[in-house]
């Protein structure tokens, strides 16, 4: 199985790079709403930054061009990851709160609609040195909000703390069709043209960051190698801690493997087993929902056909996540729990280089600026050699680990077990 390119912790060490080089007005007040202004978030006048003041720009090298004689900004997109922030305060919280009920995100574009139109929240902190930064997002599908050059979106659409914006992005590109962007806002209700076909918020699933139980830790371990599954069993049952592990249903299904003697066995000793699509492909990049759907409903199948369990957690392959693939996992799964990380050891960067070490590096940073749900495989023999040291510096610290369902507090969960010394 390949190793990962877990771009999402990119993402965000990227913004804080650009935040930190960048100098903007510090006001964290907002006008009050108004039901007859608009309020102009981005008319891409400046190249780094918006009507606000605040960063936007490009990021995981999304090309950007820039039409002659208007005031606009052209993204052309190769891979679901990149990404275009406006952010609508300097990385803190903008309370949207006010907003929320009376108004739509208006968006003034031409080109392709293959993509996804994504609302972030940011940490409890507000405060971009916090992991995770942004905590969470919610997105809708850029198709049925667009008619000729207009996208009107309800706020409400986007199933987050509005209490706590961060930025309008805009990625999950499933097309290498340009796009180009005249202006974002809100707008009142009032504003939005009378007949303008805004459909109904479909389900989709939550994106989770980081464990919301106090003092739980959570480890999610992907794709690993099946002769390195017995030094992890033996580290897990010698340190008396659960994990959760994301499968994919190729590999269960293959018997060179033996992956489905591995994770029967895990099942078997208490760990979560969770989904992680069919084949590892990006599906969010997929062209076609049929893609997506066969990626969702053969990784169930297996599970259930090899493992006989059922679950409602999945971890995208590659972190890659947006609008359809959100609203698909729906249609086949109530409620379902998308898994990504605020601690990444970075075993795709370092595993197998002659610096090992830095996973450990990287693994403590995560810790300490307040992540409490990693993100780590077991392809490598030096990323397995870390792993004890890890759960005790997290003991160390006070924190419990637990699974990702335990530290979530869901009541479907097995119960934690108190250990009587
Ligand atoms: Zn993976």
């Amino acid at each position: 199985m390949q190793s990962h390119t877990h771009t999402h912790t990119l993402i965000l060490i990227l913004i804080l790079l650009v935040l930190q080089t960048l100098t903007t007005t510090t006001s964290q007040s907002l006008p009050s709403p108004d039901p007859t202004t608009p309020l102009i978030i981005d008319t891409f006048t400046h190249l780094t930054h918006n009507a606000l003041g605040f960063w936007h720009g490009p990021l995981e090298n999304l090309r950007t061009t820039h039409p002659p004689n208007t005031n606009s900004i052209t993204l052309h997109p190769t891979d679901p990851d990149q990404i275009y922030h406006t952010q609508l305060s300097p990385a803190t919280c903008f309370n949207l709160r006010p907003y929320r009920r009376t108004h739509y995100l208006h968006i003034l574009f031409t080109g392709s609609t293959s993509f996804t139109i994504s609302l972030t929240q940011n940490n409890p902190h507000c405060n971009a040195s916090h992991a995770p930064f942004p905590e969470t997002w919610d997105s809708v599908p850029a198709t049925p909000y667009a008619h000729g050059p207009h996208i009107y979106i309800p706020l409400w659409h986007f199933a987050i703390d509005h209490a706590r914006a961060l930025s309008v992005a805009f990625n999950g590109w499933y097309s290498r069709d340009p796009v180009t962007l005249f202006r974002v806002e809100l707008v009142s209700a009032g504003a939005v043209p009378i007949g303008f076909p805004v459909p109904q918020r479909a389900e989709n699933g939550r994106v989770v960051l980081r464990c919301s139980r106090p003092g739980a830790f959570a480890f999610g371990i992907d794709d690993g190698q099946p002769g390195l599954a017995q030094q992890v069993v033996r580290i897990l049952e010698e340190e008396g801690v659960l994990v959760t592990f994301f499968v994919v249903g190729r590999g269960l299904r293959d018997p060179e493997t033996n992956f489905s003697g591995v994770y029967g066995e895990m099942v078997a000793r208490g760990h979560q087993v969770a989904l992680h699509s069919d084949t590892h492909r990006k599906l969010e990049g997929l062209g076609s929902i049929a893609e997506i759907d066969r990626e969702i409903v053969e990784n169930i199948k297996s599970f259930r056909d090899i493992l006989g369990i059922e679950t409602r957690y999945f971890r995208p392959p590659y972190g890659t996540i947006g609008a359809r693939t959100r609203q698909r996992l729906a249609n086949y799964i109530k409620d379902p729990q998308i898994i990504n990380w605020s601690v990444d050891i970075e075993d795709w960067l370092w595993a197998d280089t002659k610096t090992p070490e830095k996973q450990r590096e990287a693994f403590i940073r995560g810790v300490m600026r307040g992540g409490n749900l990693a993100v780590m495989h077991f392809l490598s023999p030096t990323t397995v050699s870390y792993f004890r040291e890890m759960i005790q510096f997290v003991k160390s610290r006070n924190a419990t680990i637990m699974r990702i369902d335990q530290c979530l507090e869901d009541p479907d969960s097995p119960p934690l077990k108190i250990s009587v010394p």
